[in-house]
């Protein structure tokens, strides 16, 4: 079986964004799939803006039609924080032998080493690292370390081996984040093209980041 794409977030909303770097991932590092992990009570933030029922539902009407584009509620079956090392755990139970490759935005691996039981990551999964606009991989310090030890630029190695690696790849950037999405619904705009119009229609139904109808 070829590699697992996991990418956890909080996808408050999903974008295209998200679904571009996923979609470029699956097809240049030949994953059997990309499991979206929605995070039900992710560990850094205070609190979210959708409901954690919403936000997994926007992410399942999102991947709807996309081969090779799954979504895992793992972290809605688990009680307290949804941390990803309980997620990994939870996958390589259920495939003991394939590889599984964790996707990470920039910005999310810059922050890995504050990760509850980070370093325990690589002995279950190998770590995708794509590009964001404006963001550099470290070469310096404790991630600098982890990637000169770990690190490879040959997609047979994460095919060759089910976990241990971290491979850094550009994704076609789109400068697009849910923050900026939810500013411009509580704006009162639309943010018609930043997202599938299925995830539009359950933001306008649900009316989750506006009181005002768009
Ligand atoms: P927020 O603006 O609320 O922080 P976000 O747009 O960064 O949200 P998250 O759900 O926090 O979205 O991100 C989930 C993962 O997707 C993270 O690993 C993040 O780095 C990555 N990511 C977010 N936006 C993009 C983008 N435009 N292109 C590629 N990866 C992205």
């Amino acid at each position: 079986m070829n590699p697992i794409g996991i990418f956890g977030g909080t996808f408050d909303p999903i974008h295209y964004g998200h679904l571009r770097s996923a979609f470029e991932l699956l097809q240049a590092l030949r994953f059997s799939e990309v499991r979206f992990v929605p995070s039900a009570d992710p560990p850094h933030r205070n609190s979210t803006f959708a409901p954690a029922r919403l936000r997994y539902r926007m992410v399942e009407v999102a991947v709807t039609d996309q081969p090779g584009f799954v979504v895992d509620d793992c972290e809605f079956r688990r009680e307290g924080p949804s941390y990803t090392i309980d997620t990994l755990i939870a996958v390589r139970e259920e495939h003991p032998d394939v590889s599984l490759c964790l996707i990470t935005g920039m910005d999310a691996y810059l922050g890995l080493t504050s990760w509850h039981r980070w370093d325990e990551i690589l002995n279950l999964a190998h770590i995708i690292v794509a590009h964001r606009p404006g963001w550099k991989l470290p070469d310096t310090g404790e991630l600098g370390e982890l990637l000169a030890a770990n690190g490879t630029t040959s997609v047979d190695d994460l095919h060759g081996s089910s976990c241990g690696r971290i491979y850094d790849h550009a994704v076609t950037q789109l400068e697009i984040a849910s923050t900026e999405i939810r500013a411009l619904i509580a704006a009162g705009r639309d943010p018609r093209f930043l997202m599938p119009d299925s995830v539009r229609e359950v933001i306008v139904d649900s009316g989750c980041y506006a009181k005002r109808k768009l």
